[in-house]
């Protein structure tokens, strides 16, 4: 029978850096549900909708055909058949996915998905409402958080690396404000489920943060 860790946590919590370690330490497969509502955040940026037409957003996410395939080890998500790995990791696809991912029809579609993906292989999952709604009998649940400046700073360095300009004050607005928008929304909001364990990862390193999830889960299950 297949096994899942749920990790759900804020914006830049260090959820998909850990996810990966403990997924492949224990050799199952990470899926990043962010990635999902980035890819039809990106079409409906593509398609031109406004944020705030939740009609719209509704009729558009029917054409929106998202797929997930594994390459080398690695998630690529395909819309409509086209790789946006390299397209949806940007702040304006970010804000957006914030607010079509408040839209039931999108999480509908994209819920669905996530939940065939964990009934065929053994996942660690991360996202908003994997503990709550998507793997509510996971075997292990983690809500895993750090304060908005050090995921902030983090984000910072990150998009720095890359290349992409950013400024550090905007980039810990845009994540409070995404922050109170996955909190507050109406269907499916961010939050810790009952029976799960808190992390907060402010003063850990990555290999503290996912040796204490494996420890965690061996607990559970040994
Ligand atoms: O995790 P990431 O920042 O890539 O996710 C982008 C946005 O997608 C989040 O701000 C959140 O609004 C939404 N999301 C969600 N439910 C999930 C995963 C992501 O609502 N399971």
């Amino acid at each position: 029978m297949s096994k899942c860790i749920a990790i759900d946590g804020p914006a830049g919590a260090g959820k998909s850096t850990i996810a990966k370690i403990v997924a492949g330490k224990l050799g199952f497969i990470y899926v990043d549900t962010g990635a999902m509502y980035r890819a039809m955040a990106l079409y409906m940026i593509k398609n031109n909708i406004p944020k705030e037409d939740s009609e719209k957003i509704s009729s558009t996410c029917q054409s929106a055909d998202i797929t997930i395939k594994y390459e080398d080890g690695a998630q690529v998500v395909y819309l409509n058949g086209e790789n946006v790995n390299g397209l949806i990791r940007t702040e304006e696809v970010g804000n957006m996915a914030s607010v079509s991912s408040t839209n039931g029809d999108v999480r509908k579609k994209l819920v669905e998905l996530q939940q065939k993906l964990a009934s065929e292989t053994s996942v660690v999952m991360d996202g908003r409402d994997i503990g709550t709604v998507v793997l509510p009998n996971a075997e292990l649940k983690v809500f895993l958080t750090a304060s908005s400046r050090v995921r902030a700073e983090r984000r910072f360095k990150e998009l720095t690396a890359k290349g992409q300009e950013c400024n550090l004050e905007k980039i810990e607005a845009d994540i409070i404000e995404r922050d109170n928008r996955d909190m507050t929304r109406e269907i499916s909001p961010l939050k810790q489920a009952e029976d799960a364990i808190l992390v907060d990862s402010s003063d850990m390193t990555i290999e503290e943060v996912s040796d204490r999830i494996i420890e965690l889960y061996k607990s559970k299950t040994c």
